[in-house]
């Protein structure tokens, strides 16, 4: 798509998109001073401050830990209204009989599979975690009932009735630490919420940092926040909803599997942020303009790696919000045609452990938090002072 129409589309979808863009233009450009504030040790430190509650499966005490420590951060930085959502969990019963046929040829999210492919699933033996000391922190089992998750607001000085929801899952699986899924995700929002939350920052627009749970029995802590808040929006309980972001898997882009199965053993130098939304959802057009919006942020302001925009966003918390607001997703990879053909060997195993990763990767979860801080400024029209 060429970049007028991709403009225009953005004045047609989202006139309150295009206002804030407009009303900052006319400012020196206080973007680069915001993204300066992200740092690759820092991000480094708070994915590694979520590993130490291992894979913080939903229903476990490491998990409900791991809430907790996720709220104190929040509250450190001095985000504001630091809330919990509850809800109840129980797990489907066990399907019974041949589980229906499935097209494998078609990637889930609507993409077509290209080139090699290597297995996936999902480690649930705990003897194949080879260190003693994390099997026995992902040694308890989940319980089903009651559960919690965690956001805080940054409030907007004109419109806090309007708001960003910008999130990551807390939760893992796996038998690991759930370090790239998804601590990567969780630190990244965590580390907007410190640099949002900053006392010299003023929005226009208000911002929800939301830490989901249960993310991995089927997006159960976001699809409760869409059924408890969504028809609460523009009561003094809820801002209305201006758009969706996801983030899941943040690390990893080492490329295609050989045809032995095997990967790179490091990041690939062409390594790229994928920004997704979904083309058959009810905000397919203004999901796009929204996608767009990061991607120009990636090109004027993060600093290593590029972004690429895809249209089969899939099996991830901005699926829930899909249908009623502009949702998009940023990942290492395409969610269903790349980490479906097995491009993370590390996804859902043992070896997703904050160790198995070098600063290349790191660095890639960096630059998505750069390209999303610098666009979620232009959006809510962020200034310093
Ligand atoms: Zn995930």
């Amino acid at each position: 798509m060429t970049r007028p129409l991709v403009i225009l589309v953005v004045a047609l979808a989202i006139p309150t998109l295009a206002l804030a863009q407009a009303d900052s233009a006319k400012a020196p450009d206080l973007v680069p001073q915001l993204v300066a504030r992200l740092d690759l040790e820092r991000y480094k430190a708070t994915i590694k401050g979520l590993t130490r509650f291992g894979d913080r499966r939903q229903g476990t005490d490491r998990n409900r830990a791991a809430v907790d420590w996720i709220e104190a951060q929040l509250r450190s930085y001095g985000c504001s209204d630091v809330s919990r959502l509850k809800y109840d969990f129980q797990p489907p019963p066990p399907r019974t009989g041949n589980p229906p046929p499935r097209d494998t040829s078609r990637a889930s999210g609507g993409g077509r599979y290209r080139g090699l492919r290597a297995r996936t699933g999902v480690n649930t033996d705990s003897l194949k975690q080879p260190d003693a000391r994390v099997r026995a922190l992902d040694a308890q089992a989940s319980t089903p009932g009651a559960r919690e998750e965690v956001y805080c607001t940054k409030i907007g000085t004109t419109h806090a009735d309007e708001m960003y929801i910008v999130g990551g899952h807390m939760d893992g699986i796996g038998w690991g630490e759930a370090a790239n899924d998804d601590g990567s995700g969780t630190a990244l929002v965590m580390e907007l919420a410190r640099v949002f939350s900053s006392a010299d920052v003023h929005t226009d627009r208000s911002i929800r940092f939301a830490l989901w749970n249960n993310e991995e029995t089927g997006l159960n802590g976001a699809r409760a926040y869409v059924e408890q808040r969504r028809a609460l929006q523009g009561s003094k309980e809820e801002p209305k909803w201006l758009g969706m972001i996801q983030h899941d898997m943040m690390l990893f882009d080492h490329g295609m599997p050989r045809a032995d199965g095997t990967l790179a053993a490091v990041q690939r130098p062409e390594a790229d942020v994928n920004i997704e939304f979904q083309a058959s959802s009810k905000f397919a057009a203004e999901a796009q303009a929204l996608a767009w919006v990061f991607h120009e942020a990636n090109e004027k302001y993060a600093t290593d790696y590029p972004a690429s925009v895809g249209s089969h966003m899939t099996n991830t918390d901005s699926a829930p919000f899909q249908d009623v607001v502009p949702a998009i997703s940023l990942r290492e990879n395409e969610r269903g045609t790349q980490i479906g053909a097995g491009w993370d060997p590390n996804w859902h195993q043992p070896t997703d452990l904050y160790a198995t990763y070098n600063d290349a990767d790191f660095r890639l979860g960096l630059n998505a938090a750069q390209t999303t801080l610098a666009a979620l400024a232009g959006l809510v029209g962020a200034t310093v002072k």
